[in-house]
């Protein structure tokens, strides 16, 4: 890490970006590459689930990876959400049976009522609508070098960090770039 700055996000919103990390996409690595793992994974995150996970929560809680990733793509220029994204977030929320319940307080609290990895990954999916709601969701980005898109939390003033720190990534995009414009000029 060059910079010194923290890719963790803030509070609940870790996990989310935790969650799209289990896949380093760089070196091939996937922490949740079957069920075992996602049980296992979701088990340490605090999630549950009680019972090993089926093969069609396996395929969703894939697909909702990849499209929290392209949402975090996203986040680069506040690009809208291609509808294939919002269609898996609206069907984990569905599927968790996501419920409001209001306090005395005037305040509320939601969680999700599914059991199983269903449910966990609900709960996922809260955190970001938690995150949209307190406004830190535009910063959670994933890295702009298409080899690498490590989720990371962009802590810069304006908000426009592009490339992860982790791996020096600002530098070999700039390196290629320069290898780019040098072998057309060629
Ligand atoms: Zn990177």
């Amino acid at each position: 890490m060059s910079t010194g700055v923290s890719m963790a996000a803030p509070d609940r919103l870790e996990l989310v970006r935790r969650f799209v990390n289990t896949l380093d996409i760089e070196d091939g690595v996937d922490a949740i590459g079957d069920t075992e793992g996602l049980r296992r994974w979701l088990s340490s995150a605090g999630l549950g689930p009680a019972g090993p996970v089926g093969d069609d929560e396996f395929r969703r809680a894939h697909e909702l990876r990849e499209a929290l990733r392209t949402a975090a793509f996203c986040n680069h220029d506040r690009v809208a959400l291609p509808i294939a994204v919002t269609t898996v977030l609206d069907d984990v929320a569905r599927r968790a049976a996501i419920a409001f319940s209001f306090t005395p307080e005037r305040d509320w609290h939601a969680t999700a009522q599914a059991q199983g990895a269903d449910g966990a990954l609900g709960e996922i999916v809260l955190r970001v609508i938690e995150s949209m709601t307190a406004g830190t969701w535009p910063r959670l980005k994933v890295c702009a070098r298409d080899t690498c898109r490590w989720a990371f939390y962009d802590t810069s003033r304006g908000g426009t960090g592009k490339w992860c720190s982790m791996r020096l990534c600002g530098n070999r995009a700039k390196q290629e770039a320069w290898r780019d414009r040098r072998r057309t000029a060629e």
